[in-house]
C-alpha cells in the first residue's frame, strides 16, 4: 500500500460571520453550558473513577473548572501498566497498515469533527485565543498524526544498503520492550497527542500522565484515538499528581522509555531516578524530553526595525510566552535602539490587548495559574528593585482571572535575572549593546544561559548572519533568520534544543522514531 500524500494541515481565518467562527463559538457556548465535565482515568477503554476529584480550574476565570478528574490511586496505574503490557503483543503484530489508517483516521477527527470542540477545550482550559487554539490543537495536533504516518513509513521502507549474493540482510524497527511513559505539558494540547502517538505508532504501548492543567483536551485527545480505533489498552490515561504516578511507573521493571515535555528541573530528577533504578530494568530505557528555553532575538544594527519588532511582540506574548519557544530576552545595537526601535517596542507593545479567550477580541489571554501568576508577578518585582525600567506593561491582576499585561524591561545589566531565567509568562528583556561589540554580543548570548532551544538573528547583512549562524550554533535548536523564534512547524521545522533545553531528538520528524524502536538487524542466507 501507498500512504496518502502529507502536507500541513491549513489554518481557518475564524473571521466574524464565517462558518468557521460560528462553529467554534457554537462549540464554545456549549462547553461553556456544560462544564464542569467529570473526567475519569481511562484504562483498558474503560472510565475508572477513584472518587478523589481534583479541579481543573479555567485560567481566564478562575472560580470555574473545566473539569474536574478522577486523580488516580496507585491500583489504577498499576491497572494501567498491566492491560497495556497484556495488549503489547497484538499491538506490535498489527500490520502497519492498520496502525497508519488509526492515525490517520486519528488526525482526519482532530481536523475535522473534533476540530472546534477540541479548540473549545484548549481555549477554556489553557488559555488561548481562538488563534493559538487553531495552531495547536487542530493544525498542530493533526499534522503530528499524519507525518508520524509519513516518517514511520519511510523508517520501514529503509534497508541497509549492501546484500551479497546468496544473503538478504534487512532490518527490523521494532518497538521498545515494556511500556513508555508520556509526560505531558499544559501548553500545548498537540505535544499531549504527539507524546503518546509517536511511541504507539510504531507499536509501543504507553501510559499517559497529563498535566493537570490540560487534562480536560488531553481526555479529548485519547477518546479521539480510542474512536479512530487504537485498540483500548495501547495508551492508558492516568491523570492525577504528577510525582506519585510518575515515580509508580518508573520505578516498574518493564518501564522502557519516558517521554516528556516539562520543565528542565522535573526532567534531570526523574533521569536521576531511572539511573538509580538501572539494575531493575530488563533494557536501558530511552529518554526523551523536551524542557525549558531562555530564547533569544539578536538584532544586527542592519535589521529593519520595523519588522523586526512586530516579530518579537508575536514570540514573546502570543499565549503569554507560554511556550518553550517563548521569546524572553532581546539583543538591541544602541544605533537602532536610538533610532526608532525604542519607540516602536514601547508603542506596540502598549498596544498588545489582555483579556478573556473565550473573546476573539484580545491578542492574549491569561497565564495558566496562581503558582504561574505569583511566580511573574514577583520575576517582574524583582527585576524592578534590581534597577530595570519597565518601558511597557508590569500591570497584574488576578480577581477573576491570571491577567499579566506584556511586559518589556531595560536592563543595563546582561545577566540580570530576567536575561538569565526562564519565565515562562509575557515578559520581554532588553539589553542594549554597542554597535561595534556585535560578535562580543554573540558569545554573550551563548554563555549567559544554560538552555539552547529557540533564537533568531535578525540582519540584512551576509557577513553578519554568517558569523551569528556560527558563533550561536549550540546556542538554540531552532536557529531563525529574519523570523520569530517561536512557530515551529510540524514537517518544516524539526523541533527540540539541546544544553539544558532538552535531548534534542526533534518532535515533527523523523528523528524520534529511531528513539523510540530498537533495530534488530537480520541476516539470512539463501
Ligand atoms: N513548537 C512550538 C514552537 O515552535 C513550541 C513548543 C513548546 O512550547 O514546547 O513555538
Amino acid at each position: 500500500f501507498k500512504i496518502p500524500v502529507i502536507d500541513n494541515e491549513p489554518m481557518r481565518s475564524y473571521a466574524p460571520d464565517t462558518a468557521d467562527r460560528k462553529g467554534l463559538e457554537a462549540a464554545l457556548a456549549k462547553m461553556q453550558s456544560e462544564l464542569p465535565f467529570e473526567v475519569p482515568a481511562v484504562i483498558n477503554g474503560k472510565p475508572v473513577k477513584s472518587g478523589d476529584l481534583q479541579p481543573q480550574p479555567m485560567p481566564h476565570d478562575h472560580a470555574n473548572n473545566l473539569c474536574t478528574y478522577h486523580a488516580s490511586t496507585p491500583e489504577t496505574v498499576q491497572a494501567a501498566i498491566d492491560g497495556a503490557l497484556a495488549a503489547k503483543s497484538a499491538w506490535e503484530d498489527m500490520p502497519w497498515a492498520d496502525r497508519a489508517a488509526i492515525f490517520l483516521k486519528a488526525a482526519d477527527l482532530v481536523t475535522g469533527k473534533y476540530r472546534f470542540e477540541l479548540m473549545a477545550a484548549t481555549m477554556l482550559g489553557q488559555g488561548k485565543n481562538a488563534w493559538q487554539a487553531e495552531i495547536d490543537a487542530a493544525a498542530e495536533l493533526g499534522d503530528f498524526f499524519r507525518f508520524s504516518v509519513k516518517y514511520v513509513e519511510e523508517l520501514y521502507q529503509q534497508q541497509p544498503p549492501r546484500n551479497s549474493p546468496g544473503v538478504w540482510n534487512r532490518t527490523e524497527f521494532r518497538p521498545l520492550e515494556g511500556f513508555v511513559l508520556a509526560v505531558t505539558p499544559f501548553n500545548f494540547t498537540a505535544i499531549g497527542g504527539n507524546l503518546v502517538g509517536a511511541p504507539a505508532i510504531v507499536g509501543n504501548v504507553c501510559v499517559w500522565k497529563p498535566s493537570p492543567m490540560g487534562t480536560y483536551s488531553s481526555y479529548l485527545v485519547h477518546k479521539i484515538l480510542l474512536e479512530a480505533g487504537l485498540p483500548p489498552s495501547v495508551v492508558q490515561f492516568v491523570p492525577g499528581s504528577p510525582p506519585e504516578i510518575v515515580k509508580q511507573c518508573i520505578d516498574h521493571r518493564a518501564f522502557a522509555g519516558l517521554h516528556f515535555t516539562g520543565s528542565t528541573q522535573v526532567f534531570r530528577s526523574l533521569w536521576k531516578q531511572i539511573a538509580n533504578n538501572l539494575d531493575i530494568y530488563k533494557g536501558y530505557p530511552r529518554i526523551v524530553g523536551e524542557t525549558g528555553g531562555k530564547n533569544f532575538h539578536l538584532y544586527h544594527p542592519t535589521a529593519d526595525t520595523s519588522s523586526g519588532v512586530i516579530q518579537a511582540i508575536r514570540a514573546a506574548f502570543e499565549y503569554s510566552g507560554q511556550k518553550c519557544s517563548a521569546l524572553s530576552r532581546i539583543y538591541v545595537p544602541r544605533s537602532l535602539w536610538e533610532g526608532s526601535f525604542r519607540d516602536t517596542l514601547a508603542a506596540e507593545s502598549n498596544k498588545v490587548t489582555v483579556g478573556p479567550c473565550t473573546s476573539f477580541e484580545y491578542f492574549t489571554g491569561p497565564v495558566i495559574g496562581k503558582p504561574a501568576f505569583d511566580r511573574i508577578k514577583s520575576v517582574i518585582a524583582q527585576a524592578k528593585a534590581e534597577g530595570g525600567e519597565i518601558l511597557a506593561g508590569g500591570e497584574c491582576d488576578d480577581s477573576k482571572g491570571y491577567f499579566i499585561k506584556p511586559t518589556v524591561i531595560v536592563t543595563k545589566d546582561p545577566k540580570s535575572v530576567t536575561m538569565v531565567q526562564e519565565i515562562f509568562g509575557p515578559v520581554l528583556t532588553v539589553y542594549v549593546y554597542e554597535d561595534a561589540d556585535f560578535e562580543a554580543t554573540c558569545e554573550l548570548i551563548d554563555t549567559t544561559t544554560e538552555y539552547g532551544l529557540t533564537g533568531s538573528i535578525f540582519a540584512n547583512d551576509r557577513a553578519a548572519l554568517k558569523v551569528a549562524a556560527h558563533k550561536l550554533r549550540n546556542a538554540a535548536g531552532n536557529f531563525y533568520i529574519n523570523d520569530k523564534c517561536t512557530g515551529a512547524v510540524v514537517g518544516q521545522q524539526p523541533f527540540g534544543g539541546a544544553r539544558a533545553s532538552g535531548t534534542n531528538d526533534k518532535s515533527g520528524s523523523m528523528s524520534i522514531f529511531y528513539r523510540f524502536t530498537s533495530a534488530r538487524s537480520i541476516k539470512e542466507n539463501f
